[in-house]
């Protein structure tokens, strides 16, 4: 993944002025994609003190981007990987593993073992396939068991691909046992961009359950709980507050046993509102009484997250251009008919060479941007490291 790869680092005022990110278009092209760091800094620390207490895990998923782990590194974060790749990641940004873990639920003996080679030892198995497979390596890692609960208010349903029902957690825990695998707790992951804190007080209070039942028996006596990631961020819909969001998870995590080690698997909201991406206007096309504005970044570019994280960011023109607003259509450059950024967004009337700036766009957006059609996705620039 090239794109990925840092190319710069630049000292930038944050929040930055249009005319800087206009120079940065000028310097290095479009699509950019922009992080800033010193926002990574800000989401971080604004999480640890709404969880104090919780080791938070970056799941470098949303974003998987060494500049941010180096950030995170050292702000003391941990990190939570998911496949190879990002195991690789870490390694190459001289991140020690014993602040990884390793939380897919399914794995290849490969992947167990690229993961064990760094020096992981914390795995999640949510079936008992998945924990047999840890029998090899039964003396050198621990688990944390994913239990499952459906969360119908989150933008994504994490819980409904993986998970156990919290009623079979007692029988892989036993399972675990006897095959002489240490149990280090319970892991949940109840989905993406919450709107509510609710499924994950539902999911603490049932996991505190079984670890009260099972601590030193089959549970480690100073067991861990996970509780994921999920964290909202402001997109066009504004998300609710932090502070607000983790006040009730506070409270449900004081009623844990005592010595319970919480962590915890931010993603978006560490990375999202750190992302800045700059399209341009490649052409524009009157069509049905509006104007049709082609960008060089789409849906399959770093817009991918309106349709696989059904995320909506706010745009903007970057330069301020004059007139009137007018309901207009943003569309990508591919020649798919289904790269339609927005049918209705209002715009004052562009040019060929505008630029428009697309705010939250740090988490699953260049992550899961493609080069289809021959249109590259946007390049990564990191300021403020
Ligand atoms: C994707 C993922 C995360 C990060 O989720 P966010 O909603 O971005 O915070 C955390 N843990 C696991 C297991 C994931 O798959």
């Amino acid at each position: 993944m090239p794109s990925m790869v840092p190319e710069q680092s630049l000292r930038f005022a944050s929040p930055y002025t249009d005319s800087a990110l206009a120079a940065l278009v000028r310097r290095f092209g479009s699509p950019l994609l922009v992080v800033d760091c010193d926002v990574v800094r800000r989401q971080y620390r604004r999480l640890a003190a709404a969880l104090p207490g919780v080791d938070l895990h970056y799941a470098l998923k949303p974003l998987p981007e060494r500049a941010v782990v180096e950030t995170l590194a050292a702000e003391g974060a941990w990190f939570d990987l998911a496949t190879t790749g990002e195991v690789e990641l870490v390694q190459q940004a001289g991140i020690p593993a014993s602040r990884c873990i390793h939380t897919h639920p399914i794995k290849r003996d490969a992947d167990i073992r690229a993961a064990l080679d760094f020096g992981v030892t914390t795995f999640v198995a949510d079936n008992p396939d998945e924990v047999g497979k840890f029998q090899p390596y039964a003396s050198r890692i621990e688990l944390l068991l994913r239990v499952s609960f459906r969360s119908p208010a989150a933008v994504v349903d994490l819980s409904r691909k993986f998970g156990c029902d919290p009623e079979s957690a007692p029988a892989l825990i036993d399972l675990a046992r006897g095959l002489g695998i240490r149990v280090a707790g319970l892991s949940f992951h109840v989905g993406s961009q919450s709107r509510t804190p609710d499924t994950k007080l539902r999911a603490i209070e049932a996991c505190a359950a079984i670890i009260r039942e099972r601590r030193g028996q089959g549970i480690a006596a100073t067991a861990t709980l996970d509780i994921g990631g999920g964290f909202p961020i402001d997109y066009l819909e504004p998300a609710m507050p932090i502070e607000e969001f983790c006040a009730p998870i506070r409270a449900a995590l004081a009623a844990l046993p005592p010595e319970t080690r919480v962590i915890a698997e931010p993603g978006r909201y560490i990375c999202g509102p750190a992302g800045t991406v700059l399209a341009s206007v490649m052409g524009r096309a009157w069509r049905d009484g509006r104007w049709w504005y082609y960008l060089d970044d789409g849906l399959y570019g770093s817009f991918s997250g309106q349709l696989y994280d059904h995320a909506r960011y706010p745009l903007r023109p970057l330069q301020p251009v004059a007139g009137p607003l007018q309901r207009s259509v943003l569309a990508g450059p591919t020649c798919d008919s289904i790269d339609v950024i927005a049918e209705d967004i209002e715009l004052p009337t562009l040019q060929a060479g505008d630029i428009l700036a697309g705010g939250q766009m740090g988490a699953y957006t260049v992550a899961s941007a493609t080069d289809f059609n021959f249109f590259p996705r946007a390049r990564t620039v990191v300021v403020n490291r």
